[in-house]
């Protein structure tokens, strides 16, 4: 049976779930992942979706997670993809090789080169921005939906906020339907993303995405990777427990309730979990949330 789209998702709900896999890279990590995937469909999760290419992980593994998530769940999974070291020539017949194997869903990025390529360099024959993709994507009509990232705090080397929501725009005018957002941990910075976004004519949902504290030392690594703030408040309450595990997830478990349930109080679209293949703590997390 083919997949649903989101847009179809979006079609009979206000208000969605959803969790974000990386590929795992070991038999014992992809037990993990399926294990945590289960529990989340019991939670209600609306989709899921799988990395691409980030931390090291190869597209054949994105696209076997993908199939193997749609095989044994009833609901839509997203491939993501990125421009990163492909060409124009590739990425079209790697979308035709989506649209042949059942993928409906798509998260178009650019992507970050690889930590050793800081340096790295589009040649003429690569597409460099995440428009170019959903451009590309919608050749395929309305084969697929097509989400897009969003940045509250600003694109790391975007020259402003205001330019930078231009370019949210520019992925929606080229037929973008949605938009989840880096993490962040002071929902302020989602309102004003959300004013600044709309002024700009973006009228896609933008769903907040939202990184439950597990380790406070990757978290700053990880933040510090992708340009997020990590606000005083967090260094305060995790620095001092850094080496106490069961002790960060429940400090962590609370804050991401209080910052979630702020969010749907205050209207947004939804959540988007970043829940590094776990199904704890976003299962005690969603369990004491008024969704
Ligand atoms: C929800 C989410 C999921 C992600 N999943 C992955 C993943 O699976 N794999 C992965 O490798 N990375 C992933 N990333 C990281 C993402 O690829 C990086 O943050 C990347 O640096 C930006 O991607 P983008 O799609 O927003 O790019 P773009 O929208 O293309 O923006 C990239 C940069 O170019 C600038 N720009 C955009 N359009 C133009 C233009 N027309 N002219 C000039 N400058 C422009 C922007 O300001 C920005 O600085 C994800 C990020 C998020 C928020």
């Amino acid at each position: 049976m083919p997949q649903d789209k989101i847009t179809d998702v979006f079609a009979t709900k206000q208000r969605t779930l959803s969790f974000e896999f990386f590929p795992p890279k070991t038999d014992k990590g992809r037990d993990r992942l399926f294990d945590a995937a289960e529990k989340l469909v019991n939670l209600g999760a609306d989709w899921f979706s799988v990395t691409y290419g980030a931390g090291g992980t190869t597209a054949e593994n994105t696209m076997q997670t993908v199939e193997e998530l749609i095989q044994r769940f009833d609901i839509p999974v997203v491939h993501h993809f990125t421009c990163i070291k492909h060409t124009w020539d590739t990425i079209r017949s790697e979308l035709d090789r989506m649209k042949n194997d059942g993928v409906r869903n798509l998260m178009a990025l650019r992507g970050d080169p690889p930590q050793h390529e800081r340096e790295y360099k589009f040649l003429p024959d690569q597409p460099r921005y995440a428009y170019q993709l959903v451009e590309m994507s919608r050749e395929h009509d309305d084969h697929f939906s097509i989400g897009v990232a969003g940045f509250p705090e600003g694109h790391p080397l975007a020259p402003n906020l205001d330019v930078d929501s231009h370019f949210l725009k520019m992925k929606q005018d080229a037929g973008a339907d949605y938009c989840i957002t880096q993490f962040f941990f002071e929902n302020m910075l989602y309102w004003e993303y959300l004013q600044r976004v709309r002024q700009a004519g973006v009228s896609m949902r933008i769903i907040p995405g939202l990184l439950p504290v597990t380790n406070y030392e990757k978290l700053v690594e990880f933040a510090a990777n992708c340009g997020a703030t990590v606000p005083r408040t967090i260094h305060e309450i995790f620095e001092p427990i850094k080496d106490d595990t069961d002790g960060t997830s429940a400090r962590g478990t609370d804050y991401a309730i209080s910052q979630a349930q702020d969010l749907l109080d205050r209207g947004a679209p939804g959540l988007h979990f970043y829940c590094l293949n776990r199904a704890e703590p976003v299962s005690s997390i969603f369990k004491s949330l008024k969704f």
